[in-house]
């Protein structure tokens, strides 16, 4: 079977990967503790060869069911993909950075602002603003101020909301002249053409202005998490949670499944174990559904193995 992966999120990983990439995990079979984020390194290559096509960075907003039985899933960046079954695999909803209130910050989305640091080499030599005073504004300040041209730390409040040795490595560095703070200050509006910011305004309580120059603004202010338009499609829900059959996962919907932390049955633990066995229980039941004249002989991967020769 072939699989195409959607998600809100600019990289693959849900909670682990959003929420607590450097936490080790320890009830993860056969890794006594592993971070979350090799844990997600690790599973993409597992899925590798099998050839999944991600479609990152955009949502799900809904499907359509064909004449012919298939589902048109349509995404918010109007990708259609046209399938045999579905399954949602949604935790608490779409992860999604909370946006600073400007009015064409989505303009300079993917080129000059970003809500998460990926790749921190594209960040050498730039000018760059970080907004918000939690962990995160904080910690990549500090590790950014090794290769950036310049970074001033926005926050509204003059005190910041991290631990204390990154607030003493961030004194260090402002004595130095690595770092500059403006606070209190709020981001007003951002000045640039075509994606690419030239500079941002701040404006602080008695409504004066500061303008600095930058290519780079960074906005730290945590992620939301929505359930959004899964509420639309007439799934059967209780409490917010997905019911499926549990020898299936089969939803309320036939082609339609659901696994991991959006769904409940009786004795439904929310652990990345079980989400792996929900996962294996639904592709058996897709099987049938995606070859119907083929019985599928249930076999182990010691006696099978994976093809990495072909497309599976
Ligand atoms: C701090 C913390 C520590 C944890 N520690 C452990 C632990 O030690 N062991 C353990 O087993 N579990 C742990 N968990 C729980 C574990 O992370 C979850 O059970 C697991 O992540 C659930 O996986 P999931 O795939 O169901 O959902 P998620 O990981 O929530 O992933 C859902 C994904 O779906 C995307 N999405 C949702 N709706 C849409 C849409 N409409 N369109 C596109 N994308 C969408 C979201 O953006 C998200 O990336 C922990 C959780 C937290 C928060």
């Amino acid at each position: 079977m072939k699989c195409h992966v959607i998600d809100a999120l600019e990289f693959v990983g849900g909670q682990c990967s959003a929420l607590y990439p450097e936490k080790p995990i320890y009830d993860i079979p056969a890794y006594p503790t592993i971070m979350a984020e090799e844990l997600i390194t690790k599973l993409k290559e597992q899925a590798a060869p099998f050839a999944p096509t991600y479609h990152l960075n955009q949502q799900v907003i809904g499907f359509r069911k064909q004449e012919n039985g298939t589902f048109d899933v349509v995404t918010s960046k109007d990708i259609i993909i046209n399938t045999k079954a579905i399954i949602i695999a949604a935790g608490c909803g779409s992860f999604g950075p909370n946006r600073p209130p400007l009015d064409n910050i989505r303009a300079y989305e993917g080129t000059s602002v970003f809500y998460s640091v990926r790749n921190k080499i594209a960040f050498a030599d730039k000018s760059i603003v970080i907004a918000g005073g939690g962990d995160s504004a904080i910690d990549w300040a500090i590790e950014l101020s090794a290769i950036a041209r310049s970074i001033t730390v926005v926050h509204r409040r003059n005190k910041f909301r991290c631990a204390p040795e990154s607030t003493s490595k961030m004194e260090q560095l402002v004595a130095l002249g690595k770092i500059h703070i403006a606070a209190p200050y709020q981001l007003h509006q951002l000045h640039g053409e075509n994606g690419n910011l030239e500079s941002v305004d701040l404006i602080d309580f008695e409504s004066s202005l500061k303008n600095i120059k930058c290519d780079i603004l960074l906005p730290f202010f945590g992620l939301s998490m929505d359930l959004g338009p899964i509420l639309e499609w007439n799934l059967h829900m209780e409490k917010k949670y997905l019911s499926v059959q549990s020898d299936s996962m089969q939803t309320s919907i036939p082609g339609v499944y659901a696994i991991g932390d959006i769904i409940n049955y009786p004795g439904k633990l929310k652990l990345i174990l079980t989400g792996f066995a929900e996962a294996a229980i639904a592709a058996h039941s897709i099987y049938n559904l995606v070859y119907p004249d083929q019985p599928l002989h249930f076999e182990y991967s010691t006696t099978k193995g994976v093809k990495t020769d072909e497309k599976v």
